[in-house]
Order: C-alpha cells, then sequence, then structure tokens
C-alpha cells in the first residue's frame, strides 16, 4: 500500500511540471513492480541489463525501461529490442554498439549523454569538453541507429543543498548552450534527466524533465549498487 500512495503523490507533485516519474525498481521484486504499475506507473529505471531483462519478460508490455546505471558494451544485446531511453552514455565506443545492435533490431534507440556534475571521482560520465567535442565528431552523425535526446547528470552525495542546486544550474544551462548549438541531425537537446530521491525538489526547480527516484518509493534496497 505504501508503494501505491508514494506513487501517487510524487505523480501529484509532478502535476504542472515538465517532468515525468521513473520509477528505479533495481533490486527490487517483482511484486513490489506491480504495486507501482497497479498505481498507474508506467516508467522504470535499472542499473543492471540482465536484471532489466529478466524484469522486462515478467512484466506488463506498455511498461517503459529506462538503463539508468553505467552500462557495459557487452551488455547492450541483452536490451536493445525492448530499451526505451538510455540515460548513461559515456563513451563514443558505447554509442558505436548500440548503435550497432540497434541495426539489428532495426530500432533507432534514444539516449542521453551523461555528464559529469559531480565533484567526485567515481561518477561515470563525460566532462562539458569532451560533449562539445562529440557534436563535432564526424563519426556521430553516422549511428543512424541511435538518437541523442538529452543528457542526465548526478549531483554530488552530500547533505548541502547549495551544492546540489550549483551542479544541477550548471547541467541546465549547459543544456540550454548546447540546444543552440548546430547539432548533428540525430542529436537533440529534448530531456535533462536529473534529480533522484534526495535530491529531486532542486532539480525540478532547476528544470528537471526526468527524475529518477527509487528508495522514496520503494522503500530501501536490498543489497548495495555500485
Ligand atoms: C539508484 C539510482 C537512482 C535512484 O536513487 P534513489 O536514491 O533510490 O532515489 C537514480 N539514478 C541512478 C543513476 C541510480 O543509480
Amino acid at each position: 500500500m505504501i508503494i501505491k500512495s508514494n506513487i501517487k503523490d510524487l505523480q501529484a507533485e509532478l502535476q504542472g511540471t515538465n517532468a515525468r516519474l521513473i520509477a528505479v525498481s533495481k533490486t527490487q521484486p517483482i511484486e513490489k513492480i506491480k504495486e507501482a504499475y497497479d498505481a498507474g506507473q508506467r516508467i522504470f529505471g535499472e542499473n543492471k541489463a540482465q536484471e532489466m531483462t529478466a524484469k522486462f519478460q515478467a512484466l506488463p508490455q506498455d511498461i517503459e525501461w529506462h538503463m539508468i546505471g553505467h552500462l557495459q558494451t557487452n551488455k547492450v544485446k541483452y536490451i536493445a529490442s525492448f530499451v526505451s531511453l538510455i540515460h548513461s552514455i559515456d563513451s563514443l565506443k558505447l554509442l558505436e554498439e548500440i548503435n550497432k545492435q540497434g541495426k539489428k533490431v532495426d530500432r533507432v534507440i534514444p539516449c542521453l549523454l551523461q555528464v559529469h556534475i559531480a565533484s567526485e571521482e567515481t561518477k561515470f560520465g563525460f566532462d562539458q569538453r569532451e560533449i562539445v567535442s562529440l557534436i563535432t565528431n564526424p563519426a556521430l552523425p553516422l549511428f543512424k541507429n541511435i538518437r541523442i535526446i538529452g543528457l542526465m547528470g548526478m549531483s554530488t552525495f552530500t547533505e548541502d543543498e547549495s551544492t546540489i542546486r550549483k551542479e544541477f544550474k550548471s547541467l541546465k544551462k549547459f543544456f540550454n548552450d548546447m540546444a543552440e548549438h548546430t547539432l548533428p541531425e540525430n542529436m537533440e537537446m529534448k530531456e535533462l534527466s536529473m534529480g533522484m530521491s534526495s535530491d529531486y525538489k532542486i532539480a525540478l526547480e532547476e528544470g528537471s524533465t526526468y527524475v529518477r527516484i527509487g528508495t522514496a518509493i520503494f522503500g530501501s534496497r536490498n543489497y548495495s549498487t555500485p
């Protein structure tokens, strides 16, 4: 019951904003996901390809599955046929592999470029400078089976709201700047994925279009994830 009311509360909170809710269901069992589904939730986020594939097979087909975690190139083949959006693009090599697998299943796979905004060293992603050079990379327009539709970022793990807000603000500004650039044909700046359980309110104020929320819906996870 608590999952259902968490979903309803969050959906109500998102009313009137530009953002959609991704229920981050990594490590959560099928029954809990079903509960969220029954509350009307249709977008779920996972961070492991095989786990996402198993859940895709076990759950209703009208669910949108979003890959939010670091994706290894050798795992792309498991999800290429059904994934709705990959948030965690952090290399040209990964884009190349997604393009290859997308071609095999005759799909154009939507992707977001992950931008490194946190002060921690451990988080994956491109620096802003790397993205600016990526958009002029002649290889990019050749990838007909991917479409880059925006950016994703994760803030520093801190209680300090002003740090988090500063990072989200800078990502939004970069997003706006990128939208002004001449972009390759298979790229546009439409979606900005930022905000998790602890910082989604700030992310919404700073212009997020996708919030990725796990523990505030499902409670704590049973085991830690990378
Ligand atoms: C786990 C995860 C989330 C959700 O985190 P919560 O704190 O449980 O809301 C969001 N984004 C990414 C990339 C994650 O790995």
